[in-house]
């Protein structure tokens, strides 16, 4: 394993941004290759504590001459939002100096080509780190992005063109749900990862072995040793599954059980006022159609202070936010419908 260290220019002189970077050379140049980043939105950790714990396990396969196809690792992948701090609290989810998202404006490149990304010498230092983490990805077989929702189940993102071939990945991972997902218009990571290979020649495309998700490992908080074990053998798996590396110790692969749901299925549900959240669901409730999800204290103690919102179809909760304090229009959670939302919005992944 080979451990080199990644320099982002800053924009200003005496600033710059570094996170490490590496790379376990596959004794097999046919093997498919695999690229793993974690915590993209900075100060989400499942991913980071998956991958810390997945290394040795890593490092032994090294040992044991199973690493057969290319590996590379980015524990840390923002370096500029794991240092934004403002007014004392992390903010890793949007760039402060352009309140741009760190997972959106990713380039959408029309082929799987490196010489196709934009110049950003002189972009802002975000455009920078993002063509560079294409760059660092872009070729690999297999591209996870390491990320995790406010509360939630362990979940995926996959392209349907992906779809069902991925389905062995989702079941290697133990994950509860894949979110099927067809249009990027604001470019994520993802997206960067999928949408290159969607318009080139099958043999360049090679969608039968291509892998490029979005992992949402639970909730912001479950950062956690056990969990960690447990997403880092699911990972494991996954190289294993794609023959990125052996391990004839493994149990075989069981089929996947989990929800399986596209986009135009989510029902986000609005807040209609502004107040206090008193959840009657969690991430893994199945609900029927005008079961109370949650209630909105928005005037305590006064007649008709509450607002109550019901669920507007048969679903399974995914998410829900892991603050109580909530605004107006403001998403109270992720209800992944039976059939498709009424109020569905149209676009990308949420992440
Ligand atoms: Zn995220």
């Amino acid at each position: 394993m080979q451990k080199s260290i990644e320099r982002i220019a800053g924009e200003s002189e005496g600033v710059s941004y570094e996170f490490p970077l590496f790379r376990f050379a596959g004794t097999d140049k046919v093997a498919p290759s695999a690229y793993l980043q974690a915590a993209l939105h900075a100060g989400e950790l499942p991913g980071v504590v998956a991958i810390d714990a997945l290394m040795p396990m890593l490092a032994k396969a090294e040992a044991e001459g199973r690493v057969k196809g290319d590996i590379t690792v980015v524990p840390w992948a923002n370096p500029i939002g794991r240092a934004q701090y403002h007014f004392g609290e992390h903010q890793g989810r949007f760039h402060l100096g352009t309140r741009t998202n760190f997972n959106r404006g990713f380039p959408l490149l029309a082929a799987p080509d490196v010489a196709l990304l934009p110049d950003t010498t002189l972009g802002s230092v975000d455009q920078r780190l993002k063509t560079r983490l294409v760059q660092l990805s872009l070729g690999h077989d297999i591209v996870l992005d390491l990320h995790c929702d406010d509360e939630g189940l362990a979940y995926l993102y996959v392209h349907t063109s992906l779809w069902p071939a991925m389905a062995d990945c989702a079941a290697a991972m133990g994950v509860d749900a894949v979110m099927l997902w067809s249009e990027d218009t604001d470019g994520t990571f993802e997206g960067a990862s999928i949408m290159p290979y969607q318009n080139v020649p099958d043999e360049v495309a090679k969608l039968d072995r291509r892998v490029a998700t979005t992992v949402e490992y639970r909730g912001i908080l479950d950062v956690d040793g056990a969990l960690a074990a447990a997403d880092a053998e699911g990972l494991y798996r996954l190289l294993v599954a794609r023959g990125v590396i052996t391990d004839t110790a493994l149990p075989a692969p069981s089929p996947f059980t989990g929800v399986v749901a596209p986009l135009e299925n989510i029902d986000m549900m609005p807040a209609p006022r502004a107040g206090a959240v008193l959840y009657d669901v969690k991430p893994g409730d199945r609900v029927a159609k005008g079961a109370r999800l949650a209630t909105i204290v928005h005037a305590p103690g006064e007649t008709d202070g509450r607002t109550e919102v019901f669920a507007p179809q048969d679903g399974i909760i995914l998410t829900r936010r892991s603050r109580r304090i909530i605004r107006a229009g403001e998403d109270l959670l992720k209800l992944v419908g039976d059939s498709k939302s009424a109020d569905a919005r149209s676009g990308t992944l949420e992440d």
